[in-house]
């Protein structure tokens, strides 16, 4: 190894890092950012820890440009994207690109151009100048911009005395990115079962080493307010502390929550924070002055200068697995960044994931159960509403029962949700006359009505095309059906029974985006509406204290799919929707309207008993040795052609190692045979507990035929749905 010589990790997709020179007078240690050549252009870069390679001639070596004054990407995250990259078998790379989301950050943040008081009083005063020395008589700098408008006289005004050197340029420091949160500003009294749980959390922080804990408690048991006491004692060690959450259209009303704890907001980090925001967090965090962090996924790759804390909120949430591009689950991989930083971990759900519940039964986590509501705020009493003996009106989709029950609440003054877990009008379309359905021309799914927008459109890739008046096919004028509900139809029929309640659609395809998702919950939660008729995103964590009635339109949804983890799911979904009823307290009710009021899933949740149904699908894993009581990973293999991607599939099948525990099986059409136009066939390998997987694959793989032509394999490592 030459001294003089330096590994550069490049966020490209490259596996490992590449030898530069390092030129006379530059030190270098790993982990700083650097730019350096690459072909024709610059690009940035991190010193990585791999030895650089010896054996390129040393005058071949093009040298690092240039080191940027910015914090290192210290030790444990270094030592985590190489982890991740292993572990989701992804070129190391790309991980770093992750960190290196916001590579502007790296540029000394701009100063405000402000104006001062030189001292020099103009020769001649008007009552607009004086009105200017007043306000600036004390030397402090303001910002140019709006500065007349400010002051309230004319920028002639202003532009004079300058021109007199009355004024002079200065400069403002830019505003912090958040304040200090202080760890004791409004610290709450805990209920009788949270000073315990707290109290656990409080001492894994103290302990400083890895640790995680699963705090299971009911909805509305005031997890949020317990894990914020750890949260705290990280803040008071002088520790970082991430807290993320599986959905932005929460954290509007989380910040407000953070900020009445801590007595300021957190920063906030997810896809839809403009750039300038995204750089200013970025910095904030790699220099220290970022204390506490709320985030989607992605949040877990920032540069943490003193991470000392990650919370994972309704950690059993399907958002925090990421499907495109590097496929890894952020539950998952914050347990490993807790791991490898030397930090606790706490997962908090009302309905843990299985694998997250086996690990506390078995010891690996610690579990903090909290069993009860706060202050005994009663759950609500739920019931099936069985549709073979009670059904809707035709051509609706309420049953009387549900009714009645809205119509009780609507008199008291309460909220009703109605949950339906499908966006727009209708999922299907279809001809009367001729039998046409309107399908994507991208992907192998119905074309979604979306009424309102006067759209039929593919929920898988986007595409949308203008609604038809008649069919494509026979032509048939009046001829089109639309073909069970989706939240559109459900308000259509709440605007028909109730024409004087306000009601709300709330679904993740509104126009407005985040801010606009906000408002509407922030009226909800002020009783500013009656009725709320909403997708999975009303299910998740909400506060809204006047709801007193939750109807679960189709309760069967998830449970048709023939997916493993079908059941799992939708009772996590089934137990998060009626909870959110009756959170403030007073008597609050639940109805569940099914075809299958006996099925395990639907009567587990009727009869609030969830350890019933917990039990039962451990048993049931474990018995088929499915996840976490195996392992498994998936590969897809897509091609932009149905005969490519299935003679490569087949031929990954050929070449796959005789094994006596890991298991190959497939190729099978994927569960979205086509999507965004490219065929999709998948295998699957199913291996026991500990057995190396990626090691099995990636042999596999450097043995089989390299894809050619448009042909891609993608692995997902513990995939979802199976
Ligand atoms: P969970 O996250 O378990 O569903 P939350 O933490 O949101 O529950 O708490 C439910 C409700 O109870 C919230 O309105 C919260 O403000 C309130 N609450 C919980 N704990 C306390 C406490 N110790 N003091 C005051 N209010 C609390
Ligand atoms: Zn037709
Ligand atoms: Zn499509």
């Amino acid at each position: 190894m030459q001294a003089d010589t330096v590994s550069i990790l490049l966020p490209l997709a490259v596996e490992g890092p590449y030898t530069y020179r390092v030129p006379h007078g530059l030190t270098l240690a790993p982990g700083d950012i650097v730019r350096v050549p690459l072909g024709p252009r610059e690009m940035l870069g991190a010193v990585w820890d791999d030895p650089p390679d010896g054996s390129v001639g040393h005058n071949r070596l093009r040298p690092v440009a240039h080191r940027y004054d910015a914090p290192p990407i210290e030790e444990s995250l270094r030592r985590f994207v190489d982890w991740v990259a292993r572990y989701t078998m992804t070129p190391r790379g790309m991980i770093l690109r992750m960190v290196l989301r916001a590579p502007e950050a790296l540029l000394p943040e701009r100063a405000i151009a402000a104006l001062r008081f030189s001292g020099t009083v103009p020769a001649r005063l008007t009552p607009a100048r004086e009105t200017v020395l007043g306000r600036m008589a004390d030397g402090q700098p303001l910002p140019k911009t709006g500065l007349s408008s400010a002051l309230g006289v004319s920028p002639a005004v202003i532009a004079g005395l300058v021109a007199q050197g009355t004024l002079v340029e200065a400069t403002i420091a830019p505003p912090p990115v958040a304040a200090l949160p202080d760890p004791d500003h409004a610290r709450p009294e805990l209920g009788t079962g949270q000073i315990e749980a707290a109290e656990a959390l409080r001492a894994m922080v103290d302990a400083g080493s890895y640790e995680v804990a699963l705090i299971d408690g009911v909805t509305g048991s005031g997890k949020t307010e317990v894990y914020f006491e750890a949260v705290a004692e990280a803040l008071r060690r002088g520790r970082q502390a991430l807290i993320l959450l599986p959905e932005i259209a929460l954290t509007g009303d989380f910040l407000d929550r953070f900020a009445r704890r801590f007595g300021a907001r957190p920063a906030e980090w997810h896809s839809e924070l403009p750039q300038r925001g995204r750089e200013r967090v970025w910095r904030g965090v790699a220099d220290g002055t970022v204390r506490a962090v709320v985030g989607a996924r992605s949040a877990l790759f920032l540069p943490f200068r003193e991470l000392g804390l990650v919370i994972v909120d309704e950690e059993h949430d399907a958002a925090y697995k990421q499907d495109e591009g590097v496929t890894y689950h952020a539950r998952d991989m914050a347990v490993v960044r807790g791991n490898l930083g030397a930090f606790p971990v706490v997962l908090a759900s009302a309905t843990p994931s299985i694998e997250s519940r086996v690990n506390a039964d078995q010891g690996r986590y610690r579990r903090l159960h909290l069993p009860a509501r706060f202050r005994a705020a009663k759950l609500p009493e739920i019931r099936a509403i069985d549709l073979r003996t009670d059904p809707p009106e035709r051509g609706r989709f309420l049953s009387p029962v549900l009714v009645k029950a809205m119509e009780e609440t609507l008199a008291a003054g309460s909220q009703s949700l109605l949950f339906l877990n499908r966006r727009g009008y209708a999922p299907l379309t279809l001809c009367r006359t001729c039998g046409h359905r309107f399908q994507c021309p991208n992907c192998s799914s119905w074309l979604v009505e979306h009424r309102f927008r006067g759209q039929l459109v593919c929920h898988h890739c986007g595409h949308s095309e203008p609604r038809p008046s008649h069919c494509p096919i026979c032509a048939s004028e009046d001829s089109l059906v639309a073909c069970g509900p989706g939240v559109e139809r459900i308000a259509e029929e709440v605007a028909a029974r109730f024409p004087d309640a306000r009601a709300i659609v709330l679904s993740s395809d509104m126009q407005g985006g985040v801010q606009q998702m906000r408002a509407e919950l922030e009226a909800i939660r002020s009783g500013a509406v009656d009725i709320v008729i909403g997708t999975q995103l009303v299910a998740k964590g909400h506060n809204f204290p006047g709801l007193a009635l939750v109807g679960v339109v189709d309760a069967d949804l998830g449970l048709a799919q023939g997916d493993p983890r079908a059941a799992e799911r939708t009772f996590q979904l089934l137990a998060q929707v009626t909870g959110r009823a009756g959170r403030a307290g007073g008597d609050s009710r639940a109805f569940l309207q099914t075809y299958a009021p006996d099925h395990p899933v639907i009567a587990a949740i009727a009869s609030g008993d969830s350890e019933a149904f917990y039990q039962r699908e451990i048993e049931a894993r474990r018995v088929s040795g499915l996840p976490p009581f195996g392992r498994l990973a998936g590969l897809i293999v897509s091609a932009a052609d149905r005969a490519s991607a299935m003679s490569h599939a087949q031929a990954l099948r050929r070449m796959a190692p005789p094994e006596d525990v890991a298991m190959v099986l497939g190729p099978s059409e994927a569960p979205l045979a086509v999507l965004r136009g490219r065929h999709r066939f998948r295998l699957l390998v199913r291996a026991p507990r500990g057995f190396d997987l990626q090691g099995f694959i990636a042999g596999w793989l450097a043995a089989s035929p390299p894809p050619r032509g448009s042909v891609k394999v993608q692995i997902d490592i513990d995939p979802l749905s199976f």
